[in-house]
């Protein structure tokens, strides 16, 4: 029967049918990833991971006890955000009264593998909105990658703090400044057999800069604000002919989907410990404002035509007031959240929703926000 019914698909359909799959089952194993992750930073106080924070340096040896246990609270908070994150309807998109789309809540935590892919895409998309502009004018861009020299016996803290130290120092330089206008840079971290390798790409907008002088600067940096001795090999520059290809490079994920999985519980938390609350994608001012601009231009045109089209955006948690107010037009559009849930998962909020439409007075557990939902 079914064999019969997939015949009659077109190969249009079939492929429709086929990406929509792979966009689930993809969806399905960055939650699991998600979910390993939370468990780790849950079980942190178990584990070594836990060592000095070398940012609270100046903490006598009484206060250390104080700070790990903060450390730890921090992890189990981040944890239980974490395993909230995709669960809990946040913004309803109706049109003349009926559910469009429902958009669920973010953990936005620094190491969720799904909050990761729409910062990512966000990201990119500002980038490339100067980005493109500038081409049109003609303007042409470089990628530089550099890295810091790193041994197996460096810790992770260590090597991050070097190479972000360097970027600092390489970005206020007269040198840098001299001959690059524009930047916008990304850091990305992956583990080879010499221990962690963390990285920066940049892709730059300026003049000429002659390979040779910007690796022997570097190795200047490097020498004067950490003290190590890099290599030519520390830096790598290519003119960029796909602007598009060279942002998908420069500006991405922090950490690839497939070291996340190769990390131990130990080693997550250090992760999580070492990167949280960091700026690990920037651009310079001039870029980031232009990016506002352009983003705020798009918002009010995208405004305009939902305003025409009928469309408006309404907070879940107003939904659930109204309701319990025994309002027709909430409970309503509340019956029609639940049969997009139904259908698009998760099915578990949409049966405490049905729970909660039963008896109005009580919300369900699965609809609360987790206690600090901005925790990173
Ligand atoms: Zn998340």
């Amino acid at each position: 029967m079914t064999a019969r019914r997939k015949s009659r698909l077109t190969e249009d359909e079939r492929e429709l049918v086929r990406s929509d799959a792979n966009r689930i089952d993809k969806d399905k194993k960055l939650k699991r990833l998600g979910k390993r992750i939370a468990m780790a930073l849950k079980s942190a106080g178990h584990t070594r991971a836990i060592i000095d924070d070398r940012r609270n340096k100046s903490v006598g040896p009484d206060e250390k006890p104080l700070v790990k246990r903060r450390i730890r609270r921090n992890a189990k908070q981040t944890s239980a955000v974490m395993l909230k994150c995709c669960t809990i309807p946040e913004i309803i998109k109706t049109q003349h009264g009926s559910v469009r789309a429902v958009y669920m809540n973010q953990c936005k935590c620094t190491l969720c593998p799904r909050c990761a892919k729409l910062k990512a895409a966000a990201a990119r998309r500002r980038a490339i909105s100067v980005v493109d502009e500038l081409a049109k004018k003609g303007h042409r861009f470089s990628l530089i990658t550099v890295t810091v020299p790193h041994t197996k016996r460096d810790s992770l803290e260590t090597v991050a703090d070097a190479l972000l130290l360097c970027c600092r120092a390489l970005t206020k330089s007269e040198e840098f400044k001299k001959y690059v206008r524009h930047y916008a840079r990304g850091v990305e971290t992956t583990k080879t057999a010499n221990g962690y390798h963390v990285h920066a790409h940049f892709i730059v907008d300026g003049l000429y800069w002659p390979k040779e002088d910007l690796k022997d600067h570097w190795i200047e940096i490097v020498r004067r604000a950490c003290g190590r001795r890099a290599t030519r090999n520390g830096v790598d520059v290519r003119g960029l002919k796909d602007t598009g290809k060279g942002i998908m490079e420069a500006i991405g994920y922090p950490f690839k989907v497939a070291d996340l999985k190769k990390f131990s519980a130990d080693e997550l938390v250090e992760l999580w410990r070492v990167f949280k609350g960091r700026h690990l994608q920037q651009m310079c001012k001039a870029w980031g404002k232009r990016a506002r601009e352009i983003e705020e231009a798009d918002d009010a045109g995208a405004e305009q035509l939902a305003v025409a089209e009928g469309i408006e955006y309404v907070r879940f948690s107003k939904v659930l007031k109204d309701v319990r107010n025994r309002d027709d037009g909430a409970i309503e559009i509340a019956r029609q959240i639940h049969d997009y849930l139904m259908s698009e998962g998760p099915q578990a909020t949409a049966e405490a929703l049905a729970a909660y439409l039963s008896k109005p007075k009580t919300l369900p557990k699965a609809l609360r926000h987790s206690p600090s939902s901005r925790f990173t």
